[in-house]
Parts: C-alpha cells; sequence; structure tokens
C-alpha cells in the first residue's frame, strides 16, 4: 500500500510503501518515552520504499536492550518521530510512525509486542468518558 506523510509542522514530508498486516503496537518502555505516549504504533516499510520528499531529518542513535544500535529519526523543527530502523543499514526494516501518516485511519494494528511493559490502563480505553 502506498502511503505518504508529513511531520506535525509541514518541514518533513516523505512518500513509501506499507504492508497493512504487518502494522503493530510497541508497548517497550523506549516506545514509550520516545513517543510520549503509552505505546507507538509502527508501519514496517517495505524495503527501499522510503522516499524523504522534503527537509532533513535529524538522527537518534539509541542502543537497544539488545545491545544493536538504532536510529531514531525526527522532524528538526517540531519534534515529530518520522521512523526507526538499524543504524547501519539506512534504507531497510524502518518502521513508520503511524501518527504522521495520512493513510493512519486505514492502517488499524493487528498485533502488539512488549505487553509486559504494557499500561494496564492502555489495554482497554473504550469506558472513559469522551465529549
Ligand atoms: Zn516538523
Ligand atoms: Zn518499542
Amino acid at each position: 500500500m502506498k502511503v505518504n506523510g508529513e511531520c506535525h509542522c509541514g518541514y518533513i514530508s516523505y512518500r513509501a510503501e506499507v504492508d497493512p498486516q504487518r502494522v503493530l503496537i510497541c508497548h517497550c518502555t523506549d516506545c514509550q518515552t520516545l513517543s510520549g505516549s503509552a505505546y507507538r504504533t509502527i508501519a514496517p516499510v517495505e524495503d527501499g520504499t522510503f522516499e524523504l520528499i522534503s527537509g532533513e531529518m535529524k538522527t537518534y542513535i539509541k542502543t537497544a536492550d539488545s545491545g544493536a544500535l538504532r536510529s531514531q529519526t525526527f522532524c528538526p523543527e517540531c519534534g515529530s518521530p518520522i521512523y526507526a530502523g538499524p543504524a547501519d543499514a539506512n534504507s531497510t526494516m524502518l518502521g513508520l510512525r503511524v501518527g504522521t501518516l495520512a493513510q493512519r485511519d486505514q492502517l488499524p494494528p493487528k498485533s502488539q509486542y512488549y505487553g509486559d511493559s504494557a499500561r494496564s490502563w492502555a489495554q482497554d480505553i473504550s469506558a472513559l468518558k469522551s465529549d
């Protein structure tokens, strides 16, 4: 599926292809901190299809629990996260952050990971009061 997206301020825009069947939620504590939220929704990019249309992303290299170096990219102007991937292979195995995608509504997650660190209240918010 072809997708496109942009950061909150519009400086970064991109297009890519993703497989809607592989969209996932990650509950790991890194995703909680880096997203500033309870969990992160991720769409793995088909290899080689990510194309930056405008702007220049900033990269933060984080060491995962496994010892692997992971590149976290984001807009240097507004801080919106764009994708993460292995630090040594820039164009493969990228995980797009679904919140910046124009097609986010068509990409419901199909699986979830790191349930041990999931916030218990994040499992079901359907009963919360809303306006
Ligand atoms: Zn931005
Ligand atoms: Zn995670």
